[in-house]
């Protein structure tokens, strides 16, 4: 099977390593000369072009660009696809990017969405790990228009990453990225802000231990993949930011009143929550 990868940074890099590892013959797409030098040289790709025309011999194809530019890259690819490949994309937020490539998709070519839960600070193919997607959720959508044929080929392939695959719908998808991944970035970033606000800030930069380090860890993320998470997932965002803000002000309440009793419930209730997911 060729395997084709379009965006050969982070995700897109890791992706061409890891399938390369299992021995697929990997294509690969980059905008610059250097980012296919790169992937080249470090044996994770067996060909490379800077033209999408590329893909043509490709089974299987993953666009692995920013967010707002997969749909782009989907019609431009569009006359160069063979019958019966299949399309998926590693975009972080789903419905947009499904419900308009399913509506453009030719006929005898089919499109799933995906998006690996992998991912660190560091960016480009610089960063990109063979290992990444071990052990890691990556979810593959389904929707009344999929082919479940490519979705379960889609699923092979992905396996081979070391990934475990979790299908859902796009809608859920886009609500549950942005509880445990959209809203923590929010939060990350408006405590970071918090400290970097106060007057004694170099104070508490120096002192600042593991506690805050690892509470704001996402805040060193890439700000432009963070802009197309928001403006992408805006109702999901919202409708958890508002929870969220409750959560808090329900914590401020009892600070504010003194009721020891009721904030240790809170935090065992935290703690029992947090001990559940990773023991
Ligand atoms: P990245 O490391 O910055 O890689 C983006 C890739 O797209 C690079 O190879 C870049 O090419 C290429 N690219 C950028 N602008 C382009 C353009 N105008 N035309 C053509 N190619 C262009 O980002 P990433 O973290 O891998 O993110 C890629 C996708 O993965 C995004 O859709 C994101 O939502 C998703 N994702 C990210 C994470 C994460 O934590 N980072 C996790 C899961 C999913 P050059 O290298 O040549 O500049």
């Amino acid at each position: 099977m060729k395997i084709a990868i379009i965006g050969l940074g982070l995700i897109g890099g890791s992706l061409a390593k890891a399938l390369k590892k299992a021995e697929f013959y990997v294509i690969g797409v980059a905008r610059r000369e250097e980012t296919l030098d790169a992937a080249l040289k470090a044996e994770a790709i067996d060909e490379g072009s800077l033209e999408l025309e590329a893909v043509k011999p490709a089974d299987m194809i993953f666009i692995c660009t920013p967010i707002n530019l997969i749909l782009s890259e989907l019609k431009e690819m569009i006359p160069y696809l063979k019958k019966g490949a299949i399309v998926s994309d590693v975009g972080s937020t789903k419905q947009a990017i499904v419900s308009q490539a399913e509506k453009i998709i030719p006929k005898g070519v089919f499109f799933v969405g995906g998006h690996p839960m992998a991912g660190k600070e560091k960016v480009k193919f610089e960063a990109a790990e063979v290992d990444l997607f071990k052990d890691k959720v990556w979810f593959l959508t389904k929707t009344r228009k999929t082919k479940v044929g490519a979705l379960k080929v889609l699923e092979e392939v992905v396996e081979t990453t070391g990934a475990k695959n979790l299908t859902l719908d796009p809608q859920t998808h886009d609500l549950v990225v942005a509880a445990i991944s959209h809203l923590p970035l929010a939060v990350s970033a408006a405590l970071v802000n918090t400290v970097a606000g106060q007057s004694k800030k170099e104070l508490m930069s120096q002192s600042a231990a593991s506690g805050f380090r690892d509470t704001t860890r996402i805040a060193s993320g890439d700000p432009e993949l963070g802009v197309d998470l928001f403006s992408t997932n805006k109702k999901a965002v919202l409708k958890v930011l508002d929870a969220y803000k409750k959560s808090l002000t329900q914590i401020e309440k009892l600070i504010k009143t003194g009721k020891l009793a009721k904030i240790r419930a809170i935090l065992e209730k935290a703690k029992n929550f947090r001990d559940s997911i990773y023991g």
